[in-house]
């Protein structure tokens, strides 16, 4: 049988995947975003079971335990992130394909155990452009953004390990090549 796919999307915060995916998704009805569980604060744009699934970290920890991650990591600020294992299922059960956003350590994670993924390293035209974005969300305190500016720098460096690079320089641009890609992928199978 053929393997079943899983699109990963990873990059560093502020290179604009969240944007490309909200389009794609929109284009792509058989394609859906798998909502992680996480311990860091909502915004106040965000809402529980949209975003991400907001837990507690006892909790986190405790699912941890119990094997219902497919992949998790600790991030930003010691903030946990991951993958339930129950999204997967449910997303396949709709006869759908799940696109993950990942972090790069989970995208790596990920691209190692399990057959079908098909990974796609969105990146920032420019460091400089990074920063603007990151500082135009302003949705972190500064101390974050330092710390994801950090973080970004050498998360640019490993575009290299992943499937595919999409350079965010336009939206509309960047989206068709995510399309085009994730398109290939499902044709593939
Ligand atoms: P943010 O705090 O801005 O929502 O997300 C920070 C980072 O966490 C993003 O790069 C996002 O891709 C990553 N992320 C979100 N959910 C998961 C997850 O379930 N696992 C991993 N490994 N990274 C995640």
């Amino acid at each position: 049988m053929a393997e079943s796919p899983v699109v990963v999307v990873t990059g560093p915060s502020g290179a604009g995947k969240g944007t490309l995916e909200s389009v794609v998704l929109a284009r792509m009805p058989e394609l859906a975003l798998a909502i992680s569980a996480t311990t860091r604060p909502r915004r106040a744009t965000e809402e529980n079971g949209r975003e991400y699934w907001f837990i507690p970290l006892e909790e986190f920890e405790r699912r941890v335990r119990e094997g219902e991650f497919l992949e998790w990591v600790t991030y930003v600020s010691g903030h946990r992130y991951g993958t339930l294992r129950s999204e997967i299922d449910r997303i396949r059960g709709l006869g759908k394909v799940p696109l993950l956003d990942l972090e790069i350590e989970g995208a790596l994670h990920v691209r190692d155990t399990v057959d079908g993924a098909v990974t796609i390293f969105v990146d920032a035209p420019s460091f400089a452009e990074l920063e603007r974005r990151l500082r135009d969300r302003a949705t972190e305190s500064s101390g974050e953004i330092h710390e994801r500016l950090e973080l970004a720098r050498e998360q640019q460096k490993q575009a290299g390990e992943f499937d595919h690079v999409i350079v965010n320089d336009d939206v509309e641009r960047a989206a068709d090549e995510l399309q085009a890609i994730v398109e290939g992928a499902l044709h593939r199978v």
